[in-house]
């Protein structure tokens, strides 16, 4: 069997950022050990795949920190039965991880490139439960609603009212809201009907754009 020449620095960045700053899932940490991030960056950018920060991947977007990744995910509470949406495919790397998470993940890009490009990694690397949709993932994807698990990786004005709609009873949201700059993490719970938000740590992700994003 082909060796992976990234596998100790894999392990090494989820020992060293991911595990040593808390986060102790064992299928969460599997899931980082597992999908070879290396294979979600552009060729230039391949000495620095798992390092500890964002990396440019084109279009003026990036794949997001893996500890950024871990944590929303985590935060998730995602069961292996579970429906997934992402808003914001970019590189294909989180889309990668909640599919080894979830049963079935559906994720939203609006650059039509960067969803070719993740579209043909994912297939590569055999992801049969991972959809990429081309379009304005503020409004959700309404045809595969309702979801367990909603994760945005692009900073919103506000909550987008489509993505609570598309929440199913004991569904978690987890997205970055606040200015263009920097934000907070928001997690929101649908629980006996009705929605629940608790506010995270600081954040500074790229800006989401469409009908509920920045104009
Ligand atoms: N999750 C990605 C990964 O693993 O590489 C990183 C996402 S990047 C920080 C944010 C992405 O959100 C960009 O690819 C951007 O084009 C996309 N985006 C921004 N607004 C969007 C919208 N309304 N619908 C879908 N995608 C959007």
């Amino acid at each position: 069997m082909e060796m992976d020449p990234y596998e100790r620095e894999r392990l090494r960045m989820v020992e060293e950022q991911i595990a040593r700053r808390g986060l102790r899932d064992p299928r969460l940490l599997t899931a980082l050990r597992t999908v070879p991030r290396h294979r979600f960056v552009p060729p230039e950018e391949l000495d620095w795949a798992y390092s500890d920060g964002p990396l440019p991947i084109g279009h003026g977007q990036t794949i997001s920190q893996p500890y950024i990744v871990a944590l929303m995910t985590d935060l998730l509470h995602l069961a292996p039965t579970g429906r997934v949406l992402e808003v914001g495919t970019g590189s294909g790397y989180q889309a990668a991880i909640l599919g080894k998470m979830a049963a079935e993940v559906h994720t939203v890009e609006v650059i039509p490139e960067l969803a070719r490009q993740a579209e043909k990694v994912l297939a590569e690397l055999g992801f049969a439960n991972v959809w990429v949709h081309r379009g304005d993932g503020s409004l959700g994807w309404p045809e595969a609603a309702p979801y367990d698990g909603i994760l945005v990786a692009a900073a919103a004005p506000d909550v987008p009212p489509p993505l609570l709609d598309q929440l199913a009873e004991g569904g978690r949201l987890v997205l970055p809201v606040g200015s263009r700059g920097f934000q907070e993490l928001q997690v929101w719970e649908r629980r006996g009907g009705k929605l629940h938000c608790e506010r995270g740590i600081p954040v500074a992700f790229v800006p989401l754009r469409g009908e509920y994003g920045w104009k």
